[in-house]
């Protein structure tokens, strides 16, 4: 039973999770402990089958267990899981990432770090700006996510919203100061930050659409501005496509904002995740090749890790992307524009205001006005989240158990995976409709 799984777990495991937003915090009731999973589909350890939109957070691009990821990763594993040296496919990763972050002659892909975790990815890329450019501050916006790493645990967006905790405990103050937090979406808060401390400023790192605090996407023109602004002071930008990177487009969100119109922008370092590791514990950073090469064994900047670029989590992410076609990326939109339409359309029948938040294949949904930033995204009636989670639940669809957090579809959502969903809709959005606002 779940229940027992829970409890056994949580005499062993802090809080029964190894990451917070599993435990069902912020929506009640026993988290589903899965054993296994195929498809569009996740399977609990009672037998139970649900359509899944959690996608592990969004790695499952191709649906859960795709046959030939397995394959492609048994017969790496029978070569030998790690054997701290390099390897002829790791290349092959950094040149697929390359190939395809890039908008007709513009790469700003020239090198890539394989690391192990988004965290990684991001935390080094920091201490690259950093080491680049001999400045200390770091901007990032509030309610964005960039992992768990000192610097970037202020504001942060969905793990501690949905513990309401301002920040982290252990961070200590004088480095918790070294990082700006700025209202997203707010030029006029950036361009008083850069008049202000311009010429400390290392980096700003922003997510390419933010998705941490459910889904709110940069304002037309935006992320340009941010590059241009950083640019004009001397700092470089990270542009965070740990989660919209390969699954919001062949080249991410900056390939869909840099496809050719007069808007485009140029980061001087990318982080990916998820989707590059195919569902394996594997991240990159990447960017302009005289900033990358201040990274050791070339530069000043110390990095390294036992297990990065090792060959089952490469032959994961390899094959997920040779295998993430112009057809995939046509499923996962249209899936999540039926969705996406679906749910709104049954809350309004419902009388539930809500607005529909979207970032090309990410979606969520807040309940009130549209939201451009934290603040925004906060004031929404949360509560009426937790009911509708649990009504879907209890009809076999898995949601992201937590109202910041974006939905996550694969291309193996096929007619009947999404029917189960919309069926599901009208008695969930009924719910949450009558929830009413804790006491
Ligand atoms: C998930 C995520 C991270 C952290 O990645 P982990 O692999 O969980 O450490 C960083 N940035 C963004 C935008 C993310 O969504």
């Amino acid at each position: 039973m779940n229940s027992d799984l829970f409890a056994r777990a949580q005499r062993s495991i802090p809080g029964g999770v190894n990451s917070p937003v599993r435990a069902f915090g912020s929506v009640g009731g026993t988290p589903r402990f899965l054993v296994g999973a195929s498809g569009p589909y996740v399977t609990d350890s009672e037998g139970t089958e649900y359509v899944d939109l959690v996608a592990s957070w969004g790695p499952a691009i191709l649906g859960h267990a795709h046959p030939e990821v397995v394959a492609a990763v048994q017969q790496a594993a029978a070569r030998g899981l790690s054997f701290g040296a390099s390897t002829p496919s790791e290349t092959e990763l950094a040149e697929l990432v390359i190939a395809r972050v890039r908008a007709g002659s513009v790469s700003p892909v020239e090198r890539v770090r394989l690391v192990s975790t988004g965290t990684e990815a991001t935390m080094t890329a920091i201490r690259l700006a950093r080491g680049f450019t001999g400045r200390d501050l770091l901007v990032k916006f509030a309610g964005h996510y960039h992992g768990h790493s000192d610097a970037l645990l202020a504001e942060s967006g969905s793990g501690v919203a949905t513990l309401s905790l301002p920040g982290s405990a252990g961070v200590p103050a004088d480095v918790a100061a070294l990082t700006l937090v700025l209202p997203y979406n707010d030029l006029g808060a950036l361009t008083e930050a850069f008049g202000r401390y311009g010429d400390r400023i290392a980096a700003v790192i922003t997510e390419a659409a933010a998705a941490n605090m459910g889904v709110v996407p940069p304002l037309p023109g935006f992320n340009a501005a941010v590059h241009r602004l950083a640019h004009e002071h001397g700092a470089l930008v990270i542009l965070d496509e740990v989660l919209t990177g390969f699954r919001v487009g062949r080249a991410g969100w900056w390939g869909l904002e840099n496809d050719g119109g007069a808007d485009g922008y140029t980061p001087d370092l990318f982080t990916f995740g998820k989707v590059v590791g195919g569902g394996m514990p594997l991240a990159a950073l990447g960017g302009r090749a005289d900033v990358m090469e201040h990274l050791a064994p070339l530069g000043p900047v110390y990095q390294a890790g036992t297990l990065s670029g090792n060959p089952v989590a490469v032959a994961a992410g390899l094959t997920t992307l040779r295998l993430a076609d112009d057809a995939v990326y046509g499923r996962l939109d249209a899936v999540a524009a039926q969705l996406s339409a679906a749910v709104s359309e049954a809350l309004s029948a419902a009388g539930v205001v809500h607005s529909v938040q979207r970032a090309g294949n990410l979606f969520s949904f807040v309940f009130g006005g549209p939201a451009q930033s934290y603040a925004e995204v906060k004031r929404q009636e949360a509560f009426r989240y937790p009911p509708f989670f649990h009504a879907m639940l209890d009809a076999g669809v898995s949601l992201p158990p937590s109202v910041f957090e974006a939905w996550f579809v694969t291309a193996a959502h096929d007619d009947a995976a999404v029917e189960r969903i919309l069926s599901a809709l009208p008695s969930a959005a009924h719910a949450a409709a009558v929830g009413t606002p804790p006491a």
